[in-house]
């Protein structure tokens, strides 16, 4: 089972403080969440899984952590000043501004509006997605000279230091760089919770190779990336591909597959049930090309006059020079917490007859890996050493402890928040050194020694 709809994540969320609607005691400010407790720890996980696994795990990436804000020439020469844009157009009856590329057709081929229905629309017009600051103590607002962008993208970070990495990294091709961060989209209409918003945050990776390798490589990302997709828990049955259309792709683009996850199960139409998750991109040698001062347009002139670097790969071996190709897999961190959530996401009912949630979120992304509960909370004895516990667990694993109401009650509580252990003491534990080890997802309890349980645990989540 996967949640039925975003609202009921959206609801757990909220409630046990995973994810919360951000500047909400001045009123919200539209589309903008914070990550509570529990959601910056699911969040973190998900960047480190996704970190091991194409840095740690792989040998052909290094890391990178650029600038949010870079020189405005990166944008001008990258082509976002001028295409980053999309197709904005306003409905003149109830006033709504709308995504065209977006909008439903009606029987007669016209575009309906989504939020009346109406067809009385304006022309679209392009309106760019970059969100615009201002340089420098003495600038005004409006100074040309002063104005910066906040990056719309993690890539450009990282293709402006291809050099930098490959001369200090040594690295031969094919070889990729990684980045995790923050990038910014004024968007037109931001909305299904954390799905669309104007601030989010991008695992992506530039892997660069010979043009005649890109094909064979990009398709090797895309198995890649339904294989990992698995490792989170991600069903297969709950991403489709989709295969841009030339028309559709990006102008650096020559050929992108996007993999779409079914955020949208409510929706009666199942083809609108789908909507992406991430992006895998055949960049060709665009990028290097035109932030390097060598090359030049049809008419002659070189088509960067302001860089000071060129960006070609010289192969030792072929005694070639050349812009290498780059294949560029690009998938959201919010989009993924999402997608994870509303998978892990199953309803129980329990032998008293009541409704549970439980989260099976694979352990590794857990927020928590264990809770350590005192079936008694008024007993001296039980509470010092079920405090004891949570304390040498803590340094190897995420622990918590919690008295604040009946066992049955702590274990739901545990269970909603996707815990996958819950460790009791009991009377019995004084005695024996033993305490019970309840499985989130089985609900079966086993008796385990004290002096045995880190081990224990530590495998049991592995
Ligand atoms: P969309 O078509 O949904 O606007 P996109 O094709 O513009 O997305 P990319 O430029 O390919 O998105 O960005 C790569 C990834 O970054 C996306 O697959 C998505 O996971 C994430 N992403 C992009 N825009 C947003 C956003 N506004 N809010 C949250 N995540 C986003």
């Amino acid at each position: 089972m996967t949640a039925p709809n975003i609202e009921t994540i959206v609801s757990l969320a909220k409630r046990r403080g995973f994810v919360f609607p951000a500047s909400d005691i001045y009123g919200g400010l539209g589309s903008s969440w914070d990550y509570g407790p529990l959601g910056v720890e699911l969040a973190n996980n998900i960047k480190k899984a996704w970190w091991d696994w194409v840095v740690y795990e792989r040998d052909d990436i290094e890391g990178l952590d650029s600038s949010i804000i870079q020189n405005r020439l990166v944008w001008k020469y990258s082509g976002h000043e001028t295409t980053f844009s999309d197709p904005l157009a306003d409905c003149r009856d109830c006033k709504t501004r709308l995504r065209e590329d977006k909008l439903d057709r009606n029987a007669d081929g016209k575009l309906v509006c989504s939020n009346c229905g109406s067809t009385n629309l304006t022309e679209s017009r392009p309106f760019n997605l970059m969100f615009r600051t201002t340089i420098g103590a003495v600038s005004g607002d409006d100074d040309p000279m002063a104005l910066a962008y906040l990056r719309p993208e993690t890539a450009q970070g990282i293709f402006i230091n291809f050099k930098n990495v490959l001369d200090t990294s040594r690295r031969k091709l094919p070889f990729g760089i990684a980045q995790v961060g923050k990038a910014f989209r004024n968007e037109v209409t931001p909305g299904n919770f954390i799905f669309r918003t104007r601030e989010f945050e991008q695992m992506e990776v530039e892997y660069f190779c010979r043009p005649e390798d890109a094909p064979r490589i990009h398709q090797e990302w895309i198995d890649a990336y339904d294989a990992w997709l698995g490792t989170l828990g991600i069903s297969s049955e709950n991403v489709v591909h989709y295969e841009q259309s030339k028309e559709e792709l990006a102008h650096y683009s020559d050929r992108t597959v996007d993999f779409l996850y079914r955020f949208f199960p409510d929706r009666e139409d199942e083809d609108k049930q789908f909507d992406e998750l991430l992006g895998i991109a055949n960049r060709t040698d665009y990028d290097l090309r035109v932030h390097s001062k060598k090359p030049e347009g049809e008419d002659g002139k070189r088509i960067n006059s302001d860089t000071t670097e060129d960006l070609s790969y010289f192969d030792p071996q072929t005694n070639e020079r050349f812009y290498p190709y780059c294949i560029e897999p690009s998938i959201g961190v919010n989009r993924t917490l999402l997608a994870v959530l509303m998978e892990a996401y199953e309803e129980r009912t329990n032998d008293k007859g009541e409704v549970r949630v439980i989260l099976k979120l694979k352990p590794s992304l857990a927020p928590i890996k264990v809770a350590v509960l005192p079936l008694a909370k008024n007993n001296e004895g039980i509470v010092t050493l079920a405090k004891k516990l949570r304390r040498d667990l803590q340094p190897s694993m995420r622990a918590v402890y919690d008295d604040t109401g009946g066992i049955g009650k702590l274990y739901a509580r545990q269970d909603e928040i996707g815990t996958p252990f819950c460790v009791t003491v009991d009377h019995e534990s004084l005695e024996d050194n033993a305490v019970t080890v309840r499985d989130r997802d089985t609900w079966e309890q086993e008796r385990v020694a004290i002096e045995g349980l880190k081990a224990y645990l530590q495998e049991r989540l592995s």
